[in-house]
């Protein structure tokens, strides 16, 4: 059977990855839309070689250089929010979500209001947006099924079970490139160093975010989302090897935990095959040759984002996209070499203190929020 596919943000890594597990499947899926922010050239020849319907950048610059490169395809190209958006809207039977930053949010909702099947990497989307997207899920009757590796492993550990007896949920977290550093070392780590993942290979907003401890955080904020047995339940636990991709606890003292290989392509596979299986070429685990697995408590005083994300978990209401707009800009700004390391949970931490509006009640509210929490993030930036 033929099932239609679109991805938002097919040129980034996670595009690549589901786009990876498509082409060994490729008489199973029709790819309906694909998009992409300004990288034409990538996104052309994905849409020739899955044969797209259309193919849209959301930055309209690149418009007229998409066009001359689909030209005589049959594929649409497009560009432009209100085409990002009328992509997602199209029926597909799945939609993955992998565009980065809260850029991806109006067209995760378009895909949401279709519904049918969300596959969401985009963590940001959710983090900012919370109640106001999940009320759309149960509206619309969508399936939102998560992609990050730990949420994607907690909804396998909880298949079959009641939440009502779970006593805790367990996130795991690589510690990032500079886990074992000095405060003082943080203090002067560059861009280049910290979009060196040890474990995987990402984007450089979500490399920067595992090294600042941000992405834990923003995952702390999306699990409260979208497993909520109490912010109370949920923990963190630094596992270096990142091969327990998160783990949950019954009420009998039974610990389930899902383990896999570093490569996304498994918790993807998980979501583009649910509630079956699908074969992937990922390595197979070899615990024997892997000798040891560790753990141990994360250390807020060198890494302060997951103390802030749990803190705006818990303030609820607008905080979490207060933070998430404030992160994004801080980020940025870091990899443009405009602020230290250390100044991006700072600068997250002072936005949070300015701007603190009331809860959103729909999602022109979000948007209203991210955008003044923006001002408030490039003001500080300003007076640096
Ligand atoms: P990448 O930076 O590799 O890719 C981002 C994608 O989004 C690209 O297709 C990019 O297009 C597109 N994009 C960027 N900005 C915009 C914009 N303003 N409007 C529309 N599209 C845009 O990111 P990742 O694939 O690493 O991450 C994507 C999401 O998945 C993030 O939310 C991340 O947190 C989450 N995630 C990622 C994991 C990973 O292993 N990479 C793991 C778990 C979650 P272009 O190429 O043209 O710039």
């Amino acid at each position: 059977m033929t099932r239609t596919i679109s991805i938002l943000g097919a040129t980034g890594s996670i595009g690549a990855s589901t786009l990876d597990l498509i082409r060994r499947e490729r008489d199973g899926w029709r790819v309906v839309a694909l998009t992409a922010n300004g990288n034409a050239a990538d996104l052309a020849r994905l849409a020739r070689e899955f044969s797209a319907e259309v193919a849209v950048v959301a930055d309209e610059a690149n418009l007229p250089a998409l066009r001359d490169m689909l030209a005589g395809s049959g594929i649409a190209a497009a560009g432009g929010a209100s085409a990002l958006v009328e992509a997602a809207s199209r029926p597909a039977d799945i939609t993955v979500a992998a565009i980065v930053g809260c850029a991806g949010l109006a067209p995760c909702m378009a895909a949401i209001e279709q519904g049918r099947t969300v596959a969401l990497a985009n963590k940001e989307a959710l983090v900012s947006a919370g109640d106001v997207m999940l009320a759309a899920v149960a509206r619309h009757g969508a399936t939102l099924l998560p992609v990050d590796s730990e949420h994607n492993a907690i909804f396998q550990c909880l298949a079959g079970n009641d939440p009502a007896h779970v006593r805790s949920i367990t996130l795991t977290a690589s510690g990032g490139p500079f886990r074992d550093w000095s405060a003082d070392r943080l203090a002067a780590a560059t861009p280049q160093q910290a979009v060196c993942h040890p474990n995987w290979q990402m984007g450089a907003k979500i490399s920067v975010d595992s090294a600042t401890m941000f992405n834990k955080g923003l995952e702390l904020i999306e699990a409260h989302h979208l497993f909520p047995v109490g912010l109370g339940r949920l923990r963190i636990v630094v596992h270096p090897q990142s091969v327990v991709h998160s783990m949950v606890e019954y009420r009998d003292g039974s610990t389930l935990a899902q383990l896999g290989p570093s490569d996304m392509r498994v918790p993807i596979a998980s979501c583009l095959a649910w509630p079956e299986r699908m074969d992937t070429t990922c390595a197979p685990l070899d615990l024997a040759a892997l000798g040891e697995l560790t753990f141990r408590v994360p250390d807020e005083g060198r890494f302060p984002a997951t103390r802030i994300c749990r803190d705006a978990a818990q303030a609820g209401g607008a905080a979490a996209a207060v933070l998430n707009a404030a992160n994004e800009v801080a980020v940025a700004s870091f990899l443009d070499g405009k602020i230290g390391f250390t100044r991006i949970a700072a600068m997250v931490e002072e936005v949070m203190a300015r701007y603190a509006p009331a809860a959103p009640a729909a999602l022109g509210d979000v948007f209203a929020i991210d955008e003044e929490a923006r001002r408030h993030a490039r003001a500080l930036l300003e007076f640096a």
